[in-house]
């Protein structure tokens, strides 16, 4: 169905906004207006929560998380971004794979099963987008995802 993808992350950044707040981590928000989509709202809600829920976990205390979206060239773009820990480049290919989970020693103490990217790339393809990452260990992550 047709819903606002701008209300959408405005209401998900809201929810955030305390738990950033205890972890001192600042949010970050460029989100443009009146964000028309066409598509499964639930699934949609899922991925954005999956993706802001990891850069929160995934930053420490005094960090930042970026949320952008816009509308360009009839795709929409949404960034999630943060200056947590990163994942080793070793890692990268295989972050999206069911119960991956990046060094697992260090991750385990946050708890998570290893499922949310998984999930995350199924729900974009399943909108025919993409999803890609970037990541420096130590500097932080990039999620960029494109809607047709
Ligand atoms: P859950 O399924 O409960 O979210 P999870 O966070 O371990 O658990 P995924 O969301 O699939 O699982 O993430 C897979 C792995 O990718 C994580 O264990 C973590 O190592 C790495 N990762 C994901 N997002 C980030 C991020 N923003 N910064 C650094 N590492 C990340």
């Amino acid at each position: 169905q047709w819903f606002a993808l701008d209300e959408m992350l405005q209401l998900i950044v809201e929810q955030f906004e305390p738990i950033a707040e205890m972890k001192e981590i600042n949010i970050e928000e460029r989100i443009e207006r009146d964000l028309q989509y066409f598509g499964d709202k639930d699934r949609l809600h899922q991925l954005l929560v999956i993706l802001v829920d990891n850069a929160i976990k995934y930053t420490a205390s005094g960090g930042k998380v970026s949320i952008i979206c816009m509308n360009a060239a009839n795709l929409i773009q949404i960034i999630i971004k943060d200056t947590g820990v990163g994942i080793p480049e070793r890692d990268l290919p295989h972050i999206f794979d069911r119960f991956y989970r990046s060094n697992k020693s260090r991750t385990r103490a946050e708890g998570g099963t290893g499922l949310g990217l998984s999930i995350a790339k199924w729900i974009v393809e399943a909108h025919h987008g993409h999803i890609n990452v970037e990541s420096k260990l130590n500097e932080g992550t990039k999620f960029t995802i494109k809607l047709p």
